[in-house]
Parts: C-alpha cells; structure tokens; sequence
C-alpha cells in the first residue's frame, strides 16, 4: 500500500513539474543553460533571469554577420572566432559544430526552440530576425551545393541561351555516355538540333583566348574558387564521418539485437527482421559514401 502511495505521488509530482514547465515555456521563460552569449541571473527576490553577456555578446554578433555575407564556412568561422579571441565560459576554444549550433540557435534573435515548438521568449535579442534569416539561407544553400555537383556533372549547364529563341541550352546524355546540348524550345519556334559539349567547348575555348584577365582579376577569381572548394570539402568530410561512425556502429547494433533474442526481449522473427533492417542501412551507406567519394 505504502509503495503504491509512494510511486502515485512520485508520479502526480512528475506531472506537476512537466505542467509547470509548460506553463513557463508558454510564457516566454527559458528553463534550461543560457546559450551561450548570455548568462543566469538572479536578483534579490531570488528571480532567475537571462542577459546578454557583456563579454561573449559582440562575438556571437559578429559571427551572424560574417556568415550571413556567404564567404565564410564553418571552418573559416572557426579559426576567426579563435583569432578574435573568442571563448567559452570555461575559457574554451569554440569548436566549430558549437559555432554550427550557435548559427542554428533562434534564441538570439528573440525565439526559443524547445519540446513544445518554437515560441517567443522574454529576454533581449542580440541579432535581428533577418540576420538570423539570412544565416539561415546561407546555411541552406552551403548544404545544398555539393549535391548540386553530384547529380550535375555537365561543364556548360545553365550557362548557354539559344541565339534564335533565347532559351535555355540544356545537356543530355546519350547512349550512357555522350553529352548533347539543345535548346528546351519552350516557345515551340525551334527546330531540335543537338550538339556534342566537346564542340560546344571547342568553340567556346577560341573565344576564352582573346579574354586577358588582370593580374588581380585572376587572384580574385582564383581565391573565389578556393572559397567554394573549402565549403564543399568542408561538407563531404563532414559527412563521410558521420556515415563512417554510423557504419561502425551497425555490428555492435546487431550484437545487441542478437543479445536481446537470446534473452526473449524479441523474438526470431522481428530479430531476422530488424537484422534485415541493419543489413539494408548498411547498404545504403556504403553507397551514399561511393557517391561523396567521386564527387570529391
Ligand atoms: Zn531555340
């Protein structure tokens, strides 16, 4: 009887505490660590309450702003934040999947994501809401690009208009492994005519010829080039890691399947089942990396 009084009242008090935290996150109070850039307060009534850090604030701004221009990675943040002086509370280098978090965070620009949603919170912004919208943007567009380059492997696509309609000129293979260009013909005024890309490179390389390019132009395009490069690498070593731990961790999940059999917390069918399911992830993976690789 005592126990079962116990365990109710444990579990009356859980729900009181899972209510009341609603109830706070409803009205606009942060339940958890301040991110970083802000710090715990509690005045004299014992009121907790969240502010700007003074010391850590400007640097969160500056890194918004410096990502939101498109020219920095995640890597080049980084090494920036380390240059600029910029460290955690336990004086800490800022890593930079904590700086990849930071740019995510809709806490600085005055919303709060937890459990129940994403609502607004009470305590002072440090960024605009476009800033932190145009950190989002860039973001998208950075994740994006690699497999951009996966699927498009034609030189010319997207930069040739036909000189008769003006539509775009697009790429097609044909028999697996010939690329032709020939205008969509969307206003129908066109007759479908095809062209290798080794012509059309051809041709357009005797042009190439007669643009001299500055010096300065040259180290301009040149360090453009590099920028791009870096994000693209940055994001396929990225992700090969994440694939490979995955991949590690699939004959220790199988273990643990076959543990479970033996101990009758599942039984034969959902073991082959779920073992299935490992197999087939597995597959996936092993492809997913292939594909990261050649586009390397
Ligand atoms: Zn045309």
């Amino acid at each position: 009887m005592g126990v079962m009084f116990a365990r109710n009242y444990v579990l009356q008090s859980r729900d009181n505490v899972k209510r009341s935290k609603k109830q706070a996150v409803k009205s606009g109070n942060w339940i958890g660590l301040a991110p970083i850039g802000y710090l715990h307060l509690s005045d004299e009534q014992g009121e907790k309450n969240v502010i700007p850090d003074s010391e850590r604030s400007p640097f969160i701004v500056k890194l918004f702003e410096l990502y939101a221009t498109g020219n920095y990675s995640l890597l080049k943040l980084a090494e920036e934040a380390e240059k600029v002086g910029f460290r955690t509370k336990k004086g800490k280098r800022v890593a930079r999947s904590q700086i990849d978090s930071i740019l995510k965070n809709p806490f600085y620009c005055g919303m709060m994501r937890t459990k129940y949603g994403l609502t607004e919170h009470h305590y002072k912004p440090l960024i605009s809401s476009s800033l932190y919208q145009q950190a989002q943007d860039v973001s998208a567009a950075y994740y994006k690009k690699p497999h951009k380059k996966i699927s498009e492997p034609f030189i010319l696509r997207g930069m040739i208009t036909c000189a008769h309609c003006g539509c775009t000129v697009t790429p097609e293979i044909h028999k697996k492994r010939y690329i032709y260009y020939s205008c969509t013909n969307a206003k129908g005024v066109c007759k479908k005519v095809y062209i290798r890309e080794e012509s059309l490179v051809e041709s357009l390389s005797q042009y190439f010829d007669h643009i001299a390019l500055s010096n300065q132009q040259i180290a301009d395009v040149t360090s453009y080039l590099k920028k791009i490069h870096e994000s693209e690498n940055l994001f396929l070593t990225e992700s090969l890691t994440a694939l490979r731990n995955e991949q590690g961790r699939i004959p220790k999940r199988i273990g643990q399947m076959y543990d479970d059999k033996l101990d009758r917390l599942i039984d034969e069918k959902m073991y082959l089942e779920k073992v299935r399911d490992c197999k087939a992830r597995q597959v996936k993976i092993i492809e997913q990396m292939a594909r990261h690789e050649q586009a390397d």
